[in-house]
């Protein structure tokens, strides 16, 4: 067998191996820049691969050998590359998430640093959290968009210096959390848990999935199924819909159920069902099977709004008892205390009990903790009623009254006006023990 010195060689004559989730294209365009090249078409050509960045036949591995042969540098250097380090299965299915056809920039990072960062081609990722600022997508020279395909890394093919963009400031909080998340999952990082929104606890390409269902609903009513049409968007564009759809899967389930709320006033027709109202987006949520959680909201909210949804299919579509959510109805909670409903909304807006109350022109949503009935229901039944605690005292109603303020006590308000108390107990024994101080 021959090996020829031209095999050996590698084919760049400058080379600098990729930083740290360095962006793939953004890696042949600096290596393009650096050797002097015209286009960074020749490199591609090097790699057997087309300038928009397609293997003939690709595959993560083939892709790298070929990298390697043109660069001379070691396998690991180049799993600095970001997804490098994914394995080939899920390398592939969140390569459908990013935008190839442009080139994203934040225009501070890239005067910084000197290189594109690779998160920067995430579809759904708007924004540098570093610079609060929303990514550039079009040359403000020329307001064409910004291609790949050209020699130098930090202008635009009219010539204009990318670094002098002028940033937008962005205050969406919920864009930089995603983008933490994002660039977390990405690397193996341990990101804070975040109890009160579920995507914390998946893989970066579940999260990418996700984001592209609730973005589809928010962008299209109705149709479309498959994915957000990336091309026809502008970033800033896209950075609305992200914002709104992370924020659904915040402070979860309540803001998801507010925005079933919105999804089923978008049903004109008048006609109830959970077809009728959420058609489409059940059946995807359906498909989605791995993420119970979602399903379990979605049944939950169905079965709140029972009096709207209940049918013959109802029993068919929900046949798992509620057993597994930490919530129940404010009826429930109700009956459970020995309570009126009335008495319970109050007490969730109150938040002496942990819930949520969500009003609209059709019900009323309550949920409340299941713990937290707990917690009142010990409450109501150990401490201290108002007769009691002024009996242990000895004092009249209107003295006491005048101390209330000097106890802990739970307050149960009812649609009369009337209200009842219950005072913790430790502290009237104290007051009993030690006297008024
Ligand atoms: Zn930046
Ligand atoms: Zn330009």
């Amino acid at each position: 067998m021959y090996i020829t010195i031209d095999q050996l060689k590698p084919k760049l004559l400058l080379v600098e191996p990729p930083q740290f989730n360095e962006s793939f294209q953004g890696y042949i365009l600096r290596l393009t820049h650096l050797n002097l090249y015209d286009r960074v078409t020749w490199i591609y050509e090097f790699m057997s691969m087309t300038k928009d960045y397609k293997r003939r036949s690709s595959t993560l591995s083939q892709e790298m050998e070929a990298l390697q042969k043109v660069t001379g540098l070691q396998q690991n250097q180049l799993q600095n590359l970001i997804f490098r380090r994914l394995n080939e299965k899920l390398f592939s299915e969140v390569m459908n998430f990013n935008q190839k056809h442009k080139c994203k920039i934040c225009p501070k990072c890239l005067g910084e640093k000197g290189f594109y960062n690779g998160i920067w081609e995430i579809a759904f990722n708007t924004v540098c959290p570093e610079h609060q600022c929303l990514l550039i997508d079009k040359c403000p020279n020329c307001y064409t968009t910004i291609s790949w395909n050209r020699n130098n890394i930090f202008t635009c093919l009219c010539k204009y210096d990318l670094r002098k963009c002028k940033t937008e400031v962005i205050h969406n909080q919920f864009l930089y959390k995603f983008s933490a998340l994002i660039n977390s999952k990405i690397n193996n990082f341990s990101n804070e848990i975040n109890h009160s929104n579920p995507l914390y606890e998946l893989d970066v390409l579940s999260i990418l999935r996700l984001i592209n269902l609730i973005g589809l609903k928010i962008v299209f009513t109705l149709k479309h199924g498959g994915k957000i049409p990336y091309k026809l968007f502008e970033n800033s564009e896209l950075s609305v819909v992200v914002g709104k759809a992370f924020g659904v899967f915040e402070e979860w389930p309540k803001n998801f159920m507010v925005f079933l709320d919105n999804l089923k006033e978008d049903n004109e027709n008048g006609s109830r069902g959970i077809m009728k109202d959420f058609g489409k987006f059940y059946q995807s949520i359906k498909s989605y099977d791995e993420f119970d959680f979602l399903f379990n909201a979605f049944e939950y909210y169905v079965f709140q709004n029972k009096d709207r949804y209940i049918s013959p299919s109802f029993s068919r579509i929900f046949k798992k008892g509620f057993d597994h959510f930490d919530y129940i109805t404010g009826t429930e909670a109700a009956n459970s205390l020995g309570l009126k409903l009335y008495s319970i909304q109050e007490l969730v807006k109150k938040q002496d009990l942990n819930g949520i109350i969500n009003e609209n022109k059709h019900f009323t949503l309550c949920l409340v903790n299941k713990s937290s009935v707990d917690v009142l229901k010990y409450k109501m039944k150990n401490w201290y009623s108002t007769r009691r605690a002024r009996e242990l005292l000895n004092i009249n109603e209107h003295v006491f009254l005048g101390f209330i303020s000097f106890f802990e006590y739970i307050e149960i308000p009812y649609k009369s006006g009337a209200k009842r108390r219950y005072f913790k107990p430790e502290v009237i024994d104290e007051v009993l023990t030690d006297g008024y101080r």
